[in-house]
């Protein structure tokens, strides 16, 4: 482990590998927006969703979204979650290759290696560790890279090098939601989004945007119209949102507000567009008090959840804020998971 990190992770001693570009020593223990240190395995496991994959979750986000589905590896080390390890790479390409050759990978059909969290961005080095090491023993094995799209331009020029296919979430397409839900600016996943429609989109497996409903469904049409505007053949898969983490009172997205989210991206022209998820899933009663410095209503809403959470910074800027190594919202205990 010690040789691994010294020949590979020495980029993480000034760590500039999102847009946050904290360039801490997370070797020595410093601690950037993420607050992680070495990057660590939460779990692995054979996945059947498409595309189907031994999934690789690494702890540790760079956004504090409001409805996060995996809060307690994503908010690594700040919710109480038993395990994280590091493994070596040599050791989980080999699992990696094992599970998915084995009987019950065949069965569902698993042809890749997919890196989610949390971000996968945050644990860049040691993703590619993993597939260099991969790829000696299996060198046609596929590899799914799974991003909320906050990466640098050169992190995302590495992932496209070694990736087969991406999974890219996009959360708003204005800035002041895009803050309101996850703490973080929208302009860099924009770009991002543009390089890979324009450059790579071989490898794009399908854009997606979890709509929640009376939060960012006005974000559903320029979203639409962004994407088709690049061009209208790339994917887009619309997810249902259920109840979690900071919006566990909110209710989930009803059925027909995800027809109507298909609708709109055929009429914006989009070719290759569709949703999954439970929908309909009801709510708990609360009370939010708007938060008005946003300019739209949605994300006076989504502050209001934000700021009942512990998050007294807004517009959110997790990266400017003065409490982001000792942030209540981080820490948040839910009172349902669905
Ligand atoms: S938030 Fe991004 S730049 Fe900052 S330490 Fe984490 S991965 Fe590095
Ligand atoms: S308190 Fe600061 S670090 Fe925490 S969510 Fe709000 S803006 Fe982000």
């Amino acid at each position: 482990m010690g040789e691994v990190f010294e020949n590979h992770f020495e980029e993480l001693e000034n760590c500039c590998l999102c847009e946050w570009k904290c360039g801490v020593n997370r070797l020595k223990g410093e601690k950037g927006v993420c607050r992680l240190g070495k990057p660590e395995i939460a779990s692995t496991q054979l996945h059947p969703a498409p595309p189907q994959s031994y999934t690789v979750f690494f702890v540790g986000c760079n956004y504090k979204c409001l409805g996060c589905q995996n809060y307690q590896i994503a908010h690594f080390p700040d919710q109480n979650r038993a395990s994280h390890w590091f493994m070596d790479p040599k050791f989980a390409a080999e699992d990696a290759i094992m599970m998915i050759n084995s009987p019950f990978g065949r069965s569902i059909r698993a042809d890749r290696i997919f890196f989610s969290g949390g971000e996968a961005t945050c644990s860049l080095p040691y993703a590619e560790k993993i597939v260099e090491e991969a790829r000696k023993i299996d060198p046609r094995i596929k590899v799914n890279f799974d991003t909320n799209g906050f990466l640098t331009e050169e992190s995302l020029e590495r992932v496209l090098r070694f990736s087969n296919s991406i999974t890219y979430d996009i959360k708003a397409y204005h800035d002041d939601v895009h803050r309101a839900l996850t703490g973080a600016p929208v302009g860099p996943v924009l770009r991002n989004v543009e390089v890979i429609g324009k450059e790579a989109k071989d490898k794009l497996w399908e854009f997606r945007v979890l709509v929640i409903p009376g939060l960012n469904e006005g974000e559903i049409k320029p979203i639409c119209d962004f994407i088709a505007s690049i061009d209208p053949s790339l994917p887009l898969n619309f997810l249902a949102f259920r109840p979690n983490f900071v919006l566990d009172r909110y209710y989930g997205a009803p059925r027909d507000l995800m027809r109507k989210a298909v609708k709109i991206g055929r009429m914006a022209g989009l070719e290759h567009v569709d949703w999954c998820g439970s929908s309909g899933i009801k709510g708990l009663d609360y009370v939010i008090e708007k938060i008005d410095v946003y300019m739209r209503e949605e994300s006076k809403i989504a502050g209001g959840f934000a700021f009942l959470a512990g998050c007294k910074t807004h517009p959110r800027d997790c990266g400017r804020c003065k409490n982001n190594q000792n942030c209540s919202l981080k820490k948040y205990q839910p009172i349902r998971r669905t």
